[in-house]
């Protein structure tokens, strides 16, 4: 855990968030400021900062991430459809440095992405 990491202090209960679905590794919460009608965001309980910090290691960690967005994307009943985002470091818009995965639906999403 990281002392100053919000999502590390979400994982250890010291911050409240509408938690969705957990495992051992990973939980799902919705996001404080959602974007969509469905917001919500797959976080390893492990402290990674970024995509970009991944190793081969980690490949059941990020296949187990996409796999529980999935599930949550069914959970959610977004049966038209829903899109996963990664931001990574700061040209990826990514604002905290824990990795993890939006899963975004209940809407059309455009493309590109801004
Ligand atoms: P990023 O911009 O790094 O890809 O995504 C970070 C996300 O975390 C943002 O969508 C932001 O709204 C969300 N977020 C930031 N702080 C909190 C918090 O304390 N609780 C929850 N549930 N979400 C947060
Ligand atoms: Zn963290």
């Amino acid at each position: 855990m990281a002392a100053d990491c919000i999502f590390c202090r979400i994982v250890a209960g010291e911050i409240p968030a509408g938690i969705v679905t957990q495992d051992d590794e990973l939980i799902a919460f919705r996001d404080i400021n959602p974007v969509a009608p469905t917001h919500i965001l797959v976080v390893p309980k492990r402290h990674v900062a970024s995509i970009s910090v991944l190793e081969d290691s980690d490949a059941t960690l990020a296949g187990r991430m996409t796999l529980m967005a999935k599930s949550v994307a069914i959970q959610e009943g977004l049966r038209s459809g829903y899109r996963l985002v990664m931001n990574a470091g700061r040209d990826g818009g990514q604002s905290v440095d824990h990795v993890h995965m939006h899963v975004l639906g209940g809407r059309v999403m455009r493309w590109p992405p801004g």
